[in-house]
Parts: C-alpha cells; structure tokens; sequence
C-alpha cells in the first residue's frame, strides 16, 4: 500500500503516512471527518413554476420535465420538433396541451410530480 498524497509505501497498518503525515487510506477515519451524509429533504417542486412553464413554454413539454414526467415531455417536444412536416399543426397541438396543462397545474387539477409529492405553492 502507498501513500496517496506522496506515494510513500506504507506500513500494513500505518494510521499516518510517515511522509507527509496524511491519514491512510486504511485509518478509519476520525471523529468528525465523516462526510456530510447529503441533505436528503424532499425537494417539492413549484406549482407556480410549473404552471408557468406549461404555459409558456408547453409546447416543448418543459412544464412535463420539471414534474418529472419524461414520456409525455418528450411527447410534447417531438410534436413541436415535427411540426416544420406538418405545416405547424402539431406545434398548434402540443402548444395547446401545454397550455392547458399549465392551466390545470395552477388550477390545482394537476397538483403531484411524477414521485407523487404535492407541489408546493
Ligand atoms: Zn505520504
């Protein structure tokens, strides 16, 4: 086993590299050296912000990725990326699916992410 600072081999069961003085890769590690476990509270998502998004930006289905609902955003998106082949008809669709689903989000009709949590207000 080497040190990973300097590369100094180490003792089997050396605590500090003797070295430079850095733990070893085998010490456990101290008190208050463990790292941060990551803040693991719910992240709601905004229901204003959705809805905002749906609204304005539905036609992309960018309301649908901020909930978490990858399919139908990509439902959405593909409907506006096709829409050059469709003499803009199902940008109109998409748009409009948008639209409403923005509407129904600030509404409270739709009021859960794809994970099922209420969005916040
Ligand atoms: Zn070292």
């Amino acid at each position: 086993m080497f040190c990973s600072y300097c590369g100094k081999e180490l003792a089997p069961h050396a605590v500090v590299c003797t070295g430079c003085g850095a733990a070893s890769p085998s010490a456990p590690s101290a008190p208050g050296t463990v790292p941060a476990a990551p803040a693991a509270g719910p992240q709601t998502r905004s229901r204003l912000g959705a809805g905002l998004l749906g609204i304005f930006l539905g036609s992309l289905g960018v309301h649908r990725f901020y909930l978490g609902f990858t399919g139908i955003g990509l439902a959405q998106l593909l409907l506006t990326v096709l829409s050059p082949l469709t003499c803009g008809l199902t940008w109109l669709i998409a748009a409009a699916w948008g639209f409403i689903e923005g509407i129904l989000v600030l509404v409270g009709v739709i009021d859960r992410d794809a994970q099922g949590e209420l969005l916040r207000d």
